[in-house]
Order: C-alpha cells, then structure tokens, then sequence
C-alpha cells in the first residue's frame, strides 16, 4: 500500500478498511466529515475533501448507510483523511426512498454513536450487528420497528447489557416469566417481582424473547399489539442504559402516535409501562462498563 502525499517530510500512513457511513457533517465549500463504523477499528472520523463538488465521484459513496471499502490516511489526531472509496452495496439508494426506513436507520447509527464498544471484538460484532440490520431494512425483509428493536437489545448485550426474556432475571428460574423489569435486566418472576414491574402479554415476551435472539420466524408472526407492548419494552430498556433519550427514537414514537390515531384513536390498548422508571421503582443502576458513553 502506498505512503500518501508527502507533506514536508511527513507520509501520512494509510490502510483499507470496510466501513458504513454513519453520518455526515458539511466542512467548508465542498468538503465533509465523515463518521463511519469500522470492522477493526470502530468508529472513525474521516475528512472528504472536494465530494460536495458536482464533479466529485466519491460523493455518491461517502452517504450515510453507504457500505464501502475506504482508503483512508492515518491524521494524527482522531481525524482521517479519505483518499479512495470504492462502494461495495448501496444501502442509501434503497434507504433513501422510504422516510420510515432511513428513520430507523438513523436511529441505529445514533445508537451505534452511543454504545462504543471497546476492543476490536466489540468493533466487530457491533459492525455485523449494524451490517445485518442495514441490509435486512433496505431489502425490506422484516418490519422496520421489529428490525430496530432486534437491532437495540442485540447492540446493548454486546455493550456488556444482556437483557433476558427466558428466564428470571434474579433468580434465574427458567421461565417464560409474566413480568418485565428494565432495571433488573429482563423478565422476573412472581417471588422476584419488585413493585413497578411492567406485566405485558404473554405473546410481547415471547416476541422480545425471540428479538434478542434473532428468532425471526417468531418475529414476524407476532401481532400489532405485541409488536408495539415489545418495542415500548425495548424503548425503556435503552433509555435506561443510555441516558439522553436518542433524537430519532423521539421522531419513531411520534410515528407510532400518529399511526394510532389513523386507526381511530386508540391503536395500541394496552400501552407497555416503563418499568424501572417509575416513582415507586427507581430500580438500582447498572454501572456502565469503561468506554461507554
Ligand atoms: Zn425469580
């Protein structure tokens, strides 16, 4: 692999790397900072120069959700310089044309900004987390929410915040359980049941079980109403781990509120309780593992 342009003497050092965009922000007249996921190396940030230019050929490549292989020289700092990028599947074209897909995208990206993992087997499980998501969206195989849910339990158990809906989460007693508790992990049974405790159906657990395994045969028989107690369930889950509530889940909510009231007012009737967050139950605090957020 090639030095780079010498500047007065220093040869800035380059790599490949596979990488998805994760978010762009404008710099100057035509250039952009790129933040993309990397198998190896997690996140990076990336200089682009010159691809808002018309005449630009990597401008169509370096788009949020684009997959691609990037040749990258090494800044001195955390900042990067782009000097190749070659794409490897169009994501973004396929995201693009639909708001509540690239919304959910969006919302993964924020996650993946949130939830760092720390060592290069958290960067790569985090990638092919992302990866499989992204692809399983543009390619339309599941519904968006239930892929962004799967997506958010999965993510936080490899940030070290494993969620069960198998078993008791205290006690361990095999279950399926009736209770769900964010702060104590997942569901629990009746003996370990703190007051405060979400009490969803019975389809929803089963339905977050097979989430945060990646059962999608089970995900996709699940009905509207279990579809939206497990998300709410996940929804609670996230925020208690991470803390500022993620801007794109607000504009996924809101989506879900309007799509109650076009089905006549009340859509979802038994709306999931936040558990863990209420007054009564503040629950204990997981501390959060080094490097995180
Ligand atoms: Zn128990």
């Amino acid at each position: 692999m090639s030095g780079g342009r010498s500047r007065g003497g220093y040869a800035a050092p380059t790599f490949l790397t596979e990488a998805i965009v994760l978010r762009t922000h404008r710099l100057g007249e035509a250039d952009r900072i790129l933040e993309v996921l990397t198998p190896q190396r997690g996140i990076l940030r990336v200089v682009a120069k010159g691809v808002r230019r018309t005449s630009s050929r990597l401008g169509s490549v370096v788009e949020p959700f684009m997959h691609a292989r990037l040749q990258i020289a090494a800044g001195r700092a955390d900042l990067h310089t782009l000097r190749q990028a070659q794409l490897i599947t169009p994501y973004a074209t396929w995201l693009a044309a639909d708001y509540e897909l690239y919304t959910v995208a969006a919302a993964m990206a924020e996650t993946v900004g949130r939830v760092q993992a720390v060592d290069e087997a958290g960067h790569r499980g985090q990638f092919r987390l992302l990866h499989g998501a992204i692809a399983a969206l543009a390619r339309r195989r599941h519904a968006p929410r239930m892929v962004l849910s799967s997506f958010l339990l999965r993510t936080l158990a490899e940030a070290g915040w494993q969620a069960t809906f198998a078993a008791c989460a205290r006690c361990g007693r095999p279950g399926p359980h009736p209770w769900v508790n964010v702060a104590l992990g997942g569901t629990v049974c009746d003996a370990c049941r703190p007051p405060g405790s979400a009490h969803p159906s019975a389809e929803a657990v089963c339905l977050l079980r097979a989430l945060s395994e990646g059962d999608w045969t089970v995900v996709d028989a699940a009905g509207e109403t279990a579809a939206s107690e497990a998300a709410g369930i996940v929804s609670a889950y996230l925020q208690f781990h991470v803390e500022r509530r993620l801007v794109s889940l607000s504009v996924l909510d809101s989506m879900a509120e309007l799509d109650a009231v076009a089905r006549g007012g009340d859509g979802s009737p038994r709306q999931p309780r936040r558990p863990g967050r209420t007054p009564d139950d503040p629950g204990p605090r997981h501390d959060p593992p080094a490097g995180a957020p």
